[in-house]
């Protein structure tokens, strides 16, 4: 048996990242097992269709490099892969479910059900269409077949509803959750074919399925409560020997562990829960990982993690590793907290790991925009010296600027503990000592540094943090006799004349 199985999005909006990890999953157990993994495109929902979904579901899934074999945007044998564009086929299957017994039109208005329902609430409980209610209303079960008949002839609006068969159990098996059992008497007849001559969610998916020939569903947990409705449909289109194997993947949760990840929550505490920026058509604008500066490939890490682990204390994997140890069985069953700040730890582990070739034109596109001058020898040197210290692209920046800006401003409290005593008079003899030196080399430039200091029998770290302050303007940075060469010797000696000029009136 050649594995398949499918990503099944409905074009409603932006993708939440909690899809991206069903892509994933299914991706990475297609690869595993040498099996193809599809994108097919659930539509047929037009009250929820929002424009511009499809395509930023299939850039999503090529930012993240899950790589579609077959499907929407790249073809197939076994397409179209958009239920749109499989209206005839649904009609068929929900015909011979009606002349199966095993489905029935239903007239009633969406009114009429709304009246139900709210005559229900009012006496305290729940209106269900099912095996006892059914008898009652406006269907092929309580009418006459003329009368169904008359009605249909007549262009009468109807639904087709799965007639779900009384007191049974339905025993289905999940690779992720084991047995589960449901009494029958416990679901409601299903709507499988609505009034827009378009099939609902339930039918097409399992139409599909079959069709495609897919062999294992897996999928969000929120669609475990139709497990029981699909295997009945199975059997009921006589394909209950060829189900697929279902395993229902758990719940992303929120930082705080309680409840489902929301968009809220990303925006209440300034993460994104989308892999891209998504522009909605009223303006919306939400935030997307790969514009807030995540590498795809620490993203995908990330979200691998959220409900699988590989066994190992290893959590740094390749996609090749992830295919490599991937292994459905080994999901979790319950909810996987999402950390933001543990997305930010993967985004700092790739930053740190990726060759200082691959960051160059990144970060050569920020001096651009700040009108500086590039030069690939001195801006890898300066990458090189302070990407350990950022979690993304831009944060080099803020670790780097004073490599590329002449300080104009000194940290008061760094001056105030620092400039003091005869240190101002230290740095001025090494910038005079420096003014002559004709080695400009940070371990050479470091020796008679502190030559100078030992001869003014003053403390290392006093005069060095002092020195620190005239070139960087405040504490921070990395080794500073590297900084001192990188910048060069005229610019080194114009900072320490600027900070005696600046800081001793
Ligand atoms: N169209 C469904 C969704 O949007 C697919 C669920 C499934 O994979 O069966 O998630």
């Amino acid at each position: 048996m050649t594995v398949r199985v499918r990503f099944a999005p409905s074009p409603t909006g932006p993708l939440h990242i909690g899809g991206v990890r069903t892509a994933l999953f299914n991706y990475l157990f297609a690869r595993k097992n040498n099996g193809a993994f599809l994108l097919r495109i659930e539509d047929t929902d037009k009250n929820r269709f929002v424009p511009g979904a499809e395509e930023y579901i299939i850039e999503s899934l090529k930012w993240c490099g899950i790589k579609i074999d077959e499907g929407q945007s790249v073809g197939g044998d076994f397409g179209p892969y958009k239920q749109s564009e499989r209206k005839a086929i649904y009609k068929k299957y929900a015909n011979k479910l009606i002349e199966s017994g095993n489905a029935y039109y239903a007239f009633d208005t969406p009114e009429a059900i709304e009246n139900l329902r709210k005559q229900a609430e009012n006496d305290g409980q729940n209106f269900i269409y099912n095996f006892e209610s059914r008898v009652n209303l406006n269907n092929s079960i309580s009418l006459s077949s003329e009368e169904v008949n008359h009605k249909i002839n007549s262009g009468e609006p109807y639904v087709i509803r799965f007639k779900t068969p009384q007191n049974q159990i339905v025993k289905m098996s999940d690779i992720i959750r084991g047995t589960v059992e449901v009494n029958t008497n416990t679901l409601d007849d299903k709507v499988l074919y609505k009034s827009d001559g378009l099939p609902t969610y339930h039918l097409a998916n399992i139409v599909d399925d079959h069709l495609m020939g897919i062999t294992h569903v897996i999928r969000g947990e929120e669609w475990l409560p139709s497990l029981p409705l699909h295997y009945m449909l199975y059997d009921a289109l006589e394909w209950g020997n060829e189900k697929p194997i279902f395993a229902h993947l758990p719940l992303l949760l929120k930082p705080t562990g309680k409840g489902k990840l929301s968009k809220r929550d990303g925006e209440k505490m300034g993460f994104p829960v989308f892999p891209l920026e998504w522009h909605g058509q009223n303006g919306e604008v939400a935030k997307g990982y790969r514009e807030d500066g995540y590498f795809a490939d620490a993203f995908i890490n990330m979200l691998a993690l959220l409900g699988w682990n590989p066994g190992t204390e290893q959590e740094i994997l390749s996609i090749n590793d992830m295919i490599e140890l991937f292994d459905i069985e080994k999901v979790q069953k319950g909810g996987a907290r999402f950390d933001p700040d543990k997305a930010k730890w993967f985004n700092q582990k790739y930053l740190q790991s990726k060759p200082t070739a691959d960051l160059l034109a990144p970060f050569q596109q920020i001096l651009k925009s700040k009108s500086i001058n590039t030069n690939n020898e001195k801006d890898a040197q300066i990458i090189e010296l302070v990407k350990e210290r950022a979690s993304f692209i831009y944060e080099l920046w803020d670790h780097a600027y004073f490599f590329y800006e002449t300080p104009t401003e000194y940290d008061p409290k760094v001056v105030k503990k620092r400039w003091k005593n005869n240190v101002p008079d230290i740095i001025k003899q090494i910038g005079e000592k420096l003014s002559d030196e004709k080695i400009w080399e940070a371990n050479h430039l470091k020796e008679i540094v502190s030559e100078i200091i030992n001869a003014n029998e003053a403390g290392f770290g006093a005069v060095m943090n002092a020195l620190r302050l005239s070139i960087v303007g405040g504490g921070m940075g990395p080794d500073l006799f590297q900084i001192i060469e990188i910048i060069g010797q005229k610019e080194s000696l114009e900072r320490i004349n600027n900070a005696i000029d600046t800081l001793t009136n």
